[in-house]
């Protein structure tokens, strides 16, 4: 008898080479950007039209056209000066706001200008691999709040990108590494860049990776090193102040210095030409030199990384490694200055310019073929709504693992109320006006009811973004307002930070301040539902009662007025005590008023 045979039951979707599903990781950086894919197991670097890797985050208008990143430098030889740099920097001020940029007739607005560039990284990915793409993840600085990162994700989306996630620069360079394989570990992450500086403490917890504490200098980088040797050079060479020289020599010897900068890596001397003025000038220079005009900025980002530590509450020994990103940590001054003050395992071996779009692939292919576990990321701040009394109830905590969907119950605070207003607040502190506005909307068509008994579900959403919606549903009507957050208010680099700085600062004054608002919004309540109840009161009480309890009234309205919590509770409490008798009367009251004419067998 011959064995019937079975086939092996298909494993997975056995796809071919063009139906696999290809996500971009895009590392949109303030100087530079970069693109890769993971493809057949390994991450592939994409390349321009010019071979080149690495992508500068510059756009040129010229006559009609438009030129990004390597085409400048090759193509372009007059006109440089209306160059436009750094276009993410414009992110965190108000990504909407159009402006004239470079030459360009029309004003434009930071995500416009971006999606020029986003264009372009588009074509680059489609050349390179030879087929339309769509799909990508993009990464962002740890610190962009949600209307940064919302104003990426369009700019991307203008130009037919669909983002399927937005994920911190940190979160991704440690990707990269694949330390999310591993169970608990906590990370340093430094990321010296062109223009900025980003430091970031990460707690890995079961592949979640949370940001316990960021600190950087959004005007620190590799630009300001070029600066400040070029300031030397034309001390030690021209006999001149750098301040001194024209605007194009100034670009000219900046220019000079970054080139000699990354050569010094290599090599610790150096012959070379600077022609300045149609001179020719020799520059005989060494790696000391450069080390020595550099240093402060650099022993400046070590204290700044030594604060950050501290903030973490982690000592040195609990860190795990030091994971260096961007292209100004292939100094080796730097790394030397940096193993002098912590003893830490330093990862470099991916390079630094490329490690978070590496990261950001790893995660793309994670997303679309569903290879790799899927990092989380965590909300930067605090996310709640104002409650009675002008305070900020937190619904989601900072440093919550998103995606998270939170709800909470919430009731009406006057008689007869019929609307609501949900303000949607960010930030630490205890009271709305310390905390930044996202939006607000109204919930009406609420039944008039005394004040407790309506229940308002309000459910917040953070997705994988970051991006918030919230909505609001009166229970019993079944009424439903929804708001997606778009914020509306301006929040510079450095103030998510003070404003966690602020909130640790200010906690015990903040709770001291809570506290009365809390006694104070009791207080009104109770002193406007007496006022409701005026005729039972006058009905129930005794003559000596009711002028006690209107005394106290009196008394406790006083006390509020005056801010003083002491005086709040003390007469609550007093008010409390003189109206016992009367709420127990007026309970029994009207039970006997309901059960008048009632069978009791049928209660
Ligand atoms: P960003 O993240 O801001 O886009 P990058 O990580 O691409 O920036 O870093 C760009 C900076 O790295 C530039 O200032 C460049 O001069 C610097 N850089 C690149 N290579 C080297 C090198 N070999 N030595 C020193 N600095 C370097
Ligand atoms: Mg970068």
């Amino acid at each position: 008898m011959s064995l019937l045979q079975i086939e092996e039951p298909i494993r997975g979707e056995q796809t071919t080479e063009s139906e696999k599903k290809f996500c971009i990781g895009i590392d949109f950086g303030t100087t530079n950007c970069v693109c890769s894919v993971k493809i057949d197991g390994n991450v592939t670097m994409i390349t321009d039209e010019f071979g080149e890797v690495i992508i500068p985050s510059v756009v040129l208008f010229k006559d009609s056209d438009v030129f990004v990143g390597n085409q400048i430098k090759k193509k372009i030889k007059n006109g440089l000066e209306n160059r436009i740099f750094s276009i993410k920097r414009d992110f965190v001020e108000n990504p909407d706001a159009k402006k004239i940029y470079g030459n360009h007739k029309q004003k434009l607005s930071p995500i416009e200008v971006s999606s020029l560039i986003f264009k372009y990284l588009k074509n680059c990915c489609e050349s390179f691999l030879g087929k339309e793409i769509s799909k990508c993840v993009v990464t962002v600085p740890a610190y962009f709040d949600e209307r940064s990162r919302f104003a990426i994700k369009q700019s991307a989306s203008l130009v037919g990108f669909e983002v399927l996630r937005l994920v911190n620069e940190p979160t991704s360079a440690a990707y990269a590494y694949g330390l999310e394989r591993k169970t608990r570990g906590n990370y340093f992450v430094y990321d010296l860049g062109g223009g900025t500086f980003d430091v970031s403490i990460l707690k890995l917890t079961d592949g979640v990776f949370k940001v316990l504490s960021t600190g950087g200098d959004p005007f620190l980088g590799g630009d300001d090193l070029d600066k400040l040797f070029a300031c030397k050079i034309a001390e030690d060479f021209l006999n001149l102040r750098f301040e001194d020289l024209s605007k194009n020599n100034k670009v000219i010897l900046v220019r000079k210095a970054k080139l000699l900068k990354e050569k010094l890596q290599k090599e610790t001397v150096l012959n070379e030409f600077l022609e300045i003025d149609k001179k020719q000038i020799n520059l005989e220079i060494t790696e000391k030199v450069l080390n020595m005009a550099i240093s402060e900025i650099l022993d400046k980002t070590i204290s700044i990384s030594t604060a950050v530590l501290e903030e973490s509450d982690l000592k040195e020994n609990e860190i795990d490694g030091f994971i260096l990103v961007g292209g100004s940590t292939r100094l080796k001054i730097l790394i030397s200055k940096i193993q002098e003050r912590f003893q830490l395992k330093i990862f470099s071996d991916i390079d630094p310019d490329l490690v978070v779009s590496k990261g950001a692939a790893l995660h793309a292919d994670g997303l679309v073929n569903g290879t790799e576990n899927l990092l989380l990321d965590v909300t930067p701040l605090s996310l709640g709504i104002e409650t009675a009394g002008g305070l900020m109830e937190k619904i989601i905590h900072r440093n919550t693992t998103i995606p998270i969907v939170k709800e909470q119950e919430f009731t009406t605070y006057e008689e007869g109320q019929t609307a609501i207003k949900i303000h949607i607040l960010q930030g630490e502190r205890e009271m709305v006006k310390y905390n930044r506005t996202l939006g607000e909307f109204v919930l009406d068509g609420i039944e008039p009811k005394p004040p407790g008994i309506p229940r308002i579900n309000v459910r917040f959403m953070v997705d994988a973004n970051g991006l918030l919606s919230v909505s609001a549903t009166d229970k019993s009507s079944a009424i439903q307002k929804e708001l997606e957050v778009k914020t509306t208010f301006n929040l510079e680099i450095d103030q998510m930070r003070i404003m966690i700085e602020e909130s640790i600062k200010n906690s015990s004054l903040d709770m001291q301040e809570r506290l009365l608002e809390e006694s104070k919004v009791d207080a009104i309540r109770f002193i406007n539902e007496l006022q409701s109840m005026d005729s039972d009161l006058k009905e129930i009480c005794s003559a000596e009662e009711l002028n006690k309890i209107n005394s106290y009234i009196k008394l406790l309205s006083k006390e509020i007025q005056k801010d003083n919590r002491e005086g709040i509770l003390d007469f609550l409490k007093k008010l409390d005590l003189a109206t016992q008798s009367f709420s127990e009367k007026r309970v029994k009251q009207k039970i006997k008023s309901a059960l008048i004419g009632k069978n009791y067998d049928k209660l």
